[in-house]
């Protein structure tokens, strides 16, 4: 009997892997044309300037809306899109498709673009950033990159070439998810970051748990000492924001500001229809 219990479980849970994987499967194949599909969107969420009271800029979040399962969330496919190495079409598309957006935008905000691990160890990443703002021509400094410590861990000094051919294009580098991973610190005092990104999980316990709290607080104040702007991820209530105020972190990210939008609904916001060409000056007289 018990030995039965033991086999039905071992043959249960090889069927759900079996699922799994071809599930899996099966999503890299449509993944493959839905780019030409036209089935990758983006959504943008903002990033507020608290004290100034003002939106500072909004990251572009990948969307997939996929003909029969609906919307499925980069958590889903973006793991797929690595192992697959579809990441890098992908990572190009995002990143043409946000400046291309932005660029049109009337009003200059500044849009951040995830990048993955295997784009950032693509040798001519920085070739692909330059050519894409001069054909849309959008500002370097209106593009923010931002990477995990996961990015750098594999090849530490290529990681370090390719971030500094990129700052030298005048974009800026943000450390997403910030507490993560490993060795953060002496990431922090090698890698030319202009901005950490506490994560989530943190913001979501500080004001509960004083684990939490305290790494909120040592990254608000290391990146202050270091001289380096800091953002809290996931905040969604008013008593997240008065505590990251409190303690000093100025910028901000999460539903308690605005959900990541399709950029029709944030048009408005955004200026998009306006002209983007400054107003020509008037004409001195002779
Ligand atoms: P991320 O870059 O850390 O992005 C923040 C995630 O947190 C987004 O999830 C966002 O919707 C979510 N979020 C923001 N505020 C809140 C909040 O207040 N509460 C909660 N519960 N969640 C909040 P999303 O859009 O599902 O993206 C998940 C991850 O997928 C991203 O994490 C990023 O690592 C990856 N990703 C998304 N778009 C891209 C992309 O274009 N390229 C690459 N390489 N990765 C991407
Ligand atoms: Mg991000
Ligand atoms: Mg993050
Ligand atoms: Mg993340």
């Amino acid at each position: 009997r018990a030995k039965r219990s033991v086999g039905d479980k071992i043959c249960y849970y090889e069927a759900s892997m079996d699922e799994g994987r071809r599930e899996r499967s099966a999503l890299a194949i449509e993944l493959r044309h839905a780019i030409m599909r036209n089935e990758l969107e983006l959504y943008y969420q903002p990033q507020f300037d608290v004290p100034a009271g003002r939106i500072s800029g909004y990251e572009a979040l990948l969307r997939w809306h996929h003909r029969e399962r609906g919307t499925i969330s980069p958590a889903e496919f973006i793991p797929i899109a690595e192992e697959t190495g579809l990441i890098i079409p992908i990572g190009e598309w995002v990143l043409k498709t946000a400046c291309a957006e932005v660029a049109g935008w009337g009003k200059p905000y500044k849009v951040a673009v995830n990048i993955a691990s295997a784009q950032l160890t693509q040798a001519d990443l920085p070739k692909i950033v330059h050519e894409t703002l001069l054909a849309t021509g959008l500002p370097a400094s209106r593009l923010e990159l931002e990477i995990t410590e996961a990015c750098i861990i594999e090849d530490r000094e290529r990681a370090l070439h390719v971030v500094r051919q990129l700052k030298a294009l005048g974009v800026t580098i943000a450390m997403d998810d910030y507490g993560t991973g490993y060795s953060s610190l002496s990431t922090l005092q090698i890698f030319p970051f202009d901005k950490v990104k506490i994560d989530r999980s943190f913001v979501e316990g500080m004001t509960t748990d004083t684990a939490s709290a305290a790494i909120v607080r040592a990254t608000i104040l290391l990146a202050s000492d270091l001289r380096i702007a800091v953002l809290a991820e996931g905040v969604e209530r008013q008593e997240q924001v008065d505590f990251l105020q409190a303690e000093g972190c100025t910028e901000i990210q999460g539903f308690f500001f605005g959900r990541p939008q399709p950029l029709p609904e944030i048009a408005e916001q955004v200026g998009r229809g306006e002209s983007s060409v400054p107003p020509l000056t008037t004409p001195r007289a002779a």
